[in-house]
């Protein structure tokens, strides 16, 4: 590739040099399509100022589509091998932008800080076992990304994605929609991942805006206790959460949320108000 992107010879000669074998439990399928490389970078609607943070970078294929486009890439890497190897990648095929680039071998759950300049955005093909957890992870660490654009499992992307009311609208759509606007932005298919994985992945784009008016741990304690027991309505899910079934109903009608609704039906804008209720004494 003339812009330095990787393609399918240069996945396999990159995983020879290490002899590795991509483990299913740190979620190792690697881009080897240009195309789609460059169709994440465009969707990403970056800016030339932007602060990159990528999570799991891998051999470095969507990280090199990354750098030209934005002013730093912070890259975040379990993997120490896959770790080490990606600036000497980068200085091989993009000396010009490999300034651009800092590595941190850590694991992206357990990441408390970060060096360099502050992210703005986090653009990631996520490990798809904990794509949600990482992703929400960061959005509460990091207050100045302001966008993200990931990439996971089909199925993920369209419960991050659902609007209340939708069958998959659960506990990952509401907490996501706690930081922000979150749509769907795109299939993409299995054949452009090495290994190819076996299920398709989806696009999903967040935009931030001001949390709901609320405590967020409280929050997201109502909506665990409201999906907990989905097919019970709220009076009875929410039993354990209030102390009682009568506190709870005493709790949703103070929020003004019919008790027979379902957790399903509520926003998070509803949730926030109904975990900002008083607690009922005994
Ligand atoms: N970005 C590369 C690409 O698109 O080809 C690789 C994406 S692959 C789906 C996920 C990457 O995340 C792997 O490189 C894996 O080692 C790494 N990873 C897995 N769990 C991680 C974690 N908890 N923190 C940081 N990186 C992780």
């Amino acid at each position: 590739q003339a812009d330095g992107l990787l393609g399918p010879a240069a996945i396999r000669e990159l995983a020879q040099q290490l002899d590795l074998r991509p483990t299913k439990t740190l979620g190792q399928n690697f881009l080897h399509d240009a195309n789609t490389i460059r169709r994440i970078v465009r969707t990403a609607d970056l800016r030339p100022d932007d602060v990159v943070l990528e999570v799991g970078p891998g051999l470095g294929s969507l990280t090199l589509g990354l750098l030209p486009a934005v002013a730093h890439v912070t890259a975040v890497e379990i993997d120490p091998r896959l770790a080490e190897l990606l600036p000497a990648t980068v200085a091989a095929r993009r000396s010009d932008l490999a300034g651009r680039l800092t590595v941190v071998r850590d694991d992206a759950l357990r990441i408390r800080e970060l060096p360099g300049p502050p992210p703005t955005a986090l653009v990631a093909n996520l490990p798809y076992n904990v794509a949600v957890p990482v992703l929400l992870h960061l959005l509460e660490l990091l207050p100045t990304l302001d966008r993200a654009l990931v990439l996971v499992q089909a199925e993920v992307a369209e419960r991050l994605a659902a609007a209340p009311g939708a069958p998959a609208y659960g506990v990952p759509s509401v907490k996501a929609a706690w930081y922000g606007e979150v749509r769907r932005a795109g299939n993409v298919g299995r054949r452009v991942f090495w290994p190819e994985p076996n299920v398709d992945s989806g696009l999903v784009a967040l935009v931030r805006r001001p949390p709901p008016p609320g405590d967020r741990l409280a929050t997201f304690a109502a909506v665990d206790a409201a999906f907990g027991m989905r097919r019970k309505g709220l009076r009875a899910a929410l039993a354990r959460w209030a102390g009682s079934p009568a506190a709870a109903e005493q709790r949703l009608r103070a929020a003004g949320i019919e008790p027979t609704a379902r957790g399903e039906q509520l926003s998070v804008t509803d949730f926030a108000r109904l975990a900002a209720t008083e607690e009922v004494q005994p």
